[in-house]
């Protein structure tokens, strides 16, 4: 594949420096490497033709066959376009062509027979198509078998570039002397029965039939996950092997004594289960590296502060670092009132800790007297130094930046242990590649006695009951949360509908209070806000997402999301998260318009069906895949995925695995002679990539 690789697109015959220049802006294109991996989206049967009577507007790309009667040029400058009327016998309809009028109408007459391929619409009534690829039917039949249609764009097309030009290109390139060495080690594809590189190439660009494509997709989908897997597992053990950490040996006074006296609950299974897996982590003499999941509820907090008293007990310090003040105030007042019978000293720093306490704080951490340190990015500034940091909790890690978490490992000579939290859950398939070089450790199991949020759908013609409902609430003393989505693509209608919620909100609920927050506030007015809320001055609060992180307010009941069809279902279980918190029975109240997709109404149908974070998640991904999840995460994969979907590849995934472990275990450092071309591929895909080994 090297010599792919350097193989510069614009020396291949029919594309030339200016569409190699295109192809590169539009698409990403340089290479022949490239070229090769720039995969159909889907295929035509290039024997079937349609009939211009059988078309309709949701029909994908379809042939057919017929004769042009008419050229006409209509408008003039940027209006201009011609229009051809074409039929077959069956109807009639028009193509019509918005550039390159003079060559295409200078390429085409009348009453000849032609082979046109494109995408049925229709325009005010008449059936058209527009720009489509035009051959003539000896140039047809004489291929057989599928013809891949390539993805482009709109620029691409407008300058006259084809599937055909593509398919046509790839061709050349693959039949030519750059021929395809299989990188792939013989035992991995003698164990997986894995089809050669060479062909499955051939064969993804060019079907024989449905079986060698299906075969040819397979192949090509283990290659990417197989790289992203042995970088994974090498990243791990690089980390482990020399990333030494502080040994934990010591379960002492702190933590037998809150065990003991300060815990007003037992632990629930889970939680037992993962603390066990924490104190594993540490006493193994290298740095810890764990994320731990769990949904909304589960109790992360505590297994954190656990962990944490497991540090002090060893003469480390701690520190918890929470995306927003709000949050880190809120964990300091847990936290702190927790610990209080055990003397330890703990601390809360963010952006508004004043110069005076934030003085103190900094000289208690240097001189050690500080046990715990709570707070926002505040708590990783460079003016923050500990005397012996030993052990570093993020809280919903995906509001971290991967560059805050970084920096934590310039504050000590031993890097502290890392402890990652997370209500995402991440399905297990996608936590293998993305999270693939991470301990991961699950809470899956609610405290007892949770009384189970009742989730309902709503249409906007209930609103009133919906209201009525709402008011029940209020009088009994509950608060209530009133969510609208608000996304930036949209953020100008979307701030305004949401002023205007405000706005009816307080009409409807005169006799009650009612605070407003949304990100786009300035940080002390959106504090300002949340603070009415978590005190309870304010009895409902209207706001956007910026609420799915975090707040807890046992005494709110009722969560009311506006535009419900317009969420990620993991979001709305995130944000549904934030009620079911106290005593009472809770209730979140999905609105949507009445008129939605069959699939809409669906996917919301499931969040009333269940409050299993990870089933949400898996059907999140194999509905919408895992782009929403990623994104929360702020993580990615560390390679670019062309073909293997994360979402429905698990099967694939974990072969995968299965065969990177294998490797990785007979050959560490793949250098026996059979794995160098392996080796050489891997360094080459992971060029430019950032080192992701010590985040997190
Ligand atoms: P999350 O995982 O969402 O961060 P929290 O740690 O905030 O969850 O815990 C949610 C609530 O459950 C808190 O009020 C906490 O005190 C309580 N809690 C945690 N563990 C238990 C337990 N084992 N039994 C009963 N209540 C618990
Ligand atoms: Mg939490």
């Amino acid at each position: 594949m090297n010599s792919l690789r350097s193989y510069d697109i614009k020396y291949l015959k029919g594309v030339g420096p200016r569409r190699a220049e295109l192809l590169r802006k539009e698409l990403g294109i340089a290479s022949g490497y490239d070229l090769v991996r720039h995969f159909p989206t889907h295929y035509l049967d290039r024997s079937k033709i349609y009939t211009v009577r059988e078309l309709s507007d949701d029909m994908p790309y379809v042939q057919l066959r017929g004769r042009f009667v008419t050229f006409n040029v209509l408008g003039e400058g940027a209006k201009m376009r011609m229009v051809g009327l074409f039929t077959d016998g069956t109807a009639t309809m028009e193509i019509v062509w918005f550039k390159r009028i003079k060559a295409i109408r200078e390429s085409l007459t009348t009453g000849t027979e032609y082979i046109v391929f494109g995408k049925p619409s229709s325009y005010m009534g008449t059936r058209q198509m527009s720009h489509p690829e035009i051959d003539l039917p000896s140039a047809i039949t004489a291929q057989q078998g599928m013809r891949g249609v390539y993805p482009l764009t709109e620029r691409l097309r407008n300058s006259g570039i084809t599937s055909r030009h593509m398919s046509g290109w790839i061709r050349t390139l693959l039949t030519s002397r750059k021929a395809i060495v299989d990188p792939l080690p013989q035992s991995v594809i003698a164990d997986n029965r894995l089809m050669s590189l060479g062909e499955a190439l051939a064969e993804i660009h060019n079907p024989t039939d449905a079986q060698k494509l299906s075969r040819a997709k397979m192949r090509l989908k283990f290659d990417e996950l197989i790289y992203i897997q042995v970088d994974m597992l090498r990243r791990s053990l690089r980390r482990k092997s020399i990333s030494v950490g502080h040994r934990l040996t010591r379960v002492g006074e702190m933590f037998n004594r809150f065990y003991r006296e300060c815990l007003p609950f037992d632990l629930t299974g889970a939680q037992k289960r993962v603390i066990k897996e924490i104190r594993a982590d540490v006493n193994t003499g290298r740095q810890m590296n764990r994320l731990v999941q769990g949904d909304v509820g589960s109790g992360k907090t505590l297994v954190a502060l656990m962990s944490m008293l497991l540090a002090v007990d060893n003469g480390l310090q701690a520190c918890l670092m929470a995306p927003t003040e709000i949050l880190a105030t809120q964990h300091y007042e847990t936290i702190s009132s927790m610990v209080k019978p055990l003397g330890i000293r703990v601390a809360l720093l963010t952006g508004s800790t004043g110069t005076k306490a934030r003085r103190e704080i900094h000289s208690a951490l240097t001189d050690g007297s500080l046990s715990i340190l709570i707070g926002t990015h505040a708590v990783i500034e460079d003016t923050v130094e500990f005397r012996n940091l030993g052990f570093v909790v993020i809280d919903e890690q995906h509001r971290f930046g991967v560059a805050q978490r970084a920096r934590l490992w310039t504050k000590n000579e031993v890097a502290p242990h890392v402890l990652v939290m997370t209500a995402t859950p991440i399905p297990r398939t996608l936590a293998m590649t993305v999270y693939g070089d991470l301990d991961v450790s699950v809470i899956d199991e609610l405290p007892p006695g949770r009384k189970p949020i009742e989730t309902l759908l709503r249409y906007d013609e209930q609103r009133a009951q919906v209201y009525r409902a709402v008011y029940g609430q209020l009088r009994l003393g509950r608060q209530v949360y009133i969510v609208y989505p608000l996304i930036e693509e949209n953020e100008k209608l979307d701030l305004r509908s949401l002023e205007e919620g405000y706005q009816i909100v307080r009409d409807t609920f005169r006799e009650y209070k009612v605070a407003f927050v949304h990100g786009r506030m300035k940080p002390a007015e959106k504090d300002y806000q949340m603070g009415l809320f978590a005190s309870h001055e304010a009895d409902i609060l209207v706001a956007t997402t910026v609420i799915e992180v975090g707040v807890n307010v046992p005494n709110a009941s009722v969560m009311i999301i506006e535009n419900a069809e317009r969420f990620g279902l993991s979001q709305l279980h995130q944000l549904r998260g934030r009620v079911g918190r106290g005593a009472d029975q809770s209730y979140c109240i999905l609105m949507s318009k009445h008129q939605i997709a069959k699939t809409t109404r669906q996917r919301l149908e499931l969040m009333t069906q269940t409050s299993d974070g990870f089933l949400i998640a898996e059907a999140d991904m194999q509905m919408r895949g895992p782009g929403d999840i990623e994104g929360t995460m702020q993580s990615g994969i560390p390679f670019d995925l062309h073909i293997a979907n994360l979402a429905t590849d698990g099967q694939i995934i974990q072969l995968a695995r299965r065969a990177a472990e294998k490797l990785i275990d007979e050959d560490p450092n793949l250098s026996s002679p059979g794995n160098q071309l392996f080796a050489r591929e891997l360094a080459a895909n992971s060029e430019g990539i950032r080192d992701w080994s010590r985040i997190s």
